[in-house]
C-alpha cells in the first residue's frame, strides 16, 4: 500500500505560506513512492492546486449540500472547481466547534465522493473515553456511523486521531495505536469486503519528524495526518521521508 502523508494546516497560513507548500512539493517530488497532500485554509487551495507538481491540494471540510443558503460554507464541487482533489471530513475540531455529528459527517463524505473528491474521514476519542477504557468501542461506533450509504472505498482514507494527542505533544502508545488500527481494519473489511483491506488508515496526533519512523512502522498504519509539524517544509519533509 502506498503510504499517505497529509498536511492539515487548520486555520494557519497566508499567501506567504505558499513558499512552505512549494518546499513540501519538492519533498514530495523527492519521495515519489509516498502520496502527499496539503489541506490549507480554503483561501489557499486554488493557488496551491495551480502550482503543485507532486503533492495534491485539498480542503479541511466540505458542506453536505450541493449549494444553497449555507452562509460561510463550501460545497465539494466548489473545492473541485479550484483544483482540490480531497476533503477532510469529521475532524474532531469541527465535531466540537461546529457540533458535527457522525450523521452529518456521513453526508459530507458522500457529498465529497459524489463530486470526485477523495474523502479523508477522521475519527478519534476524547481523553475521558480513553481513561474509561472505552476508546475502541467509541471509535468503532464513529466509524460505523460515518460510513453510511453508497461509499466508494477506493476514494476513502480513514484517519485515527485521538483528541487528547492533537497539538499536545502527547502521542498515543504504540500498542494502543496498533490495537485501534487493527479494530478499524477489521471493521473496514467487514463493511467493504476484501477492498476494505486496501483502505489507508492514517494516524494523527503530535506526529513529528522524530517520532514518525516508529509510528509509521506500526502494523496497519499507512500514513499520517499532521497538524503543527506540517506548517513548515523543514518539519514536514522528514515525515514524508520517514514514510518512504
Ligand atoms: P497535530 O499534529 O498538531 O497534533 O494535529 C493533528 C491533527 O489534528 C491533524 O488533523
Amino acid at each position: 500500500m502506498r503510504p499517505y502523508i497529509i498536511a492539515n494546516w487548520k486555520m494557519n497560513g497566508s499567501f506567504d505560506a505558499l513558499d512552505e507548500a512549494w518546499g513540501i512539493d519538492e519533498a514530495a517530488g523527492e519521495y515519489r513512492d509516498v502520496d502527499v497532500a496539503i489541506c490549507p485554509p480554503a483561501t489557499l487551495i486554488a493557488p496551491m492546486a495551480d502550482e503543485l507538481s507532486y503533492a495534491k491540494a485539498g480542503a479541511q471540510d466540505c458542506h453536505q449540500a450541493e449549494s444553497g443558503a449555507h452562509t460561510g460554507c463550501l460545497s465539494a464541487n466548489m473545492i473541485g472547481e479550484v483544483g482540490g482533489t480531497l476533503a477532510i471530513v469529521g475532524h474532531s475540531e469541527r465535531r466540537q466547534d461546529q457540533a458535527e455529528t457522525s450523521a452529518i459527517v456521513a453526508e459530507k463524505l458522500i457529498a465529497a465522493q459524489k463530486t470526485g473528491l477523495e474523502a479523508i474521514l477522521c475519527i478519534g476519542e476524547p481523553l475521558d473515553v480513553r481513561d474509561a477504557g472505552e476508546a475502541e468501542s467509541y471509535v468503532c461506533q464513529q466509524l460505523a456511523e460515518s460510513l453510511v450509504g453508497d461509499i466508494d472505498p477506493a476514494m476513502l482514507t480513514v484517519a485515527y486521531e485521538p483528541i487528547w494527542a492533537i497539538g499536545t505533544g502527547r502521542v498515543a502508545g504504540e500498542s494502543d495505536i496498533a490495537a485501534m488500527h487493527a479494530a478499524c481494519r477489521a471493521q473496514l473489511v467487514e463493511r467493504f469486503g476484501d477492498v476494505g483491506a486496501g483502505v489507508r488508515l492514517l494516524y494523527g496526533g503530535s506526529v513529528k519528524g522524530e517520532n514518525a519512523p516508529q509510528i509509521l512502522a506500526i502494523d496497519d498504519v499507512n500514513g499520517a495526518l499532521v497538524g503543527g509539524a506540517s506548517l513548515k517544509a523543514e518539519t514536514f519533509a522528514p515525515i514524508i521521508a520517514a514514510a518512504a
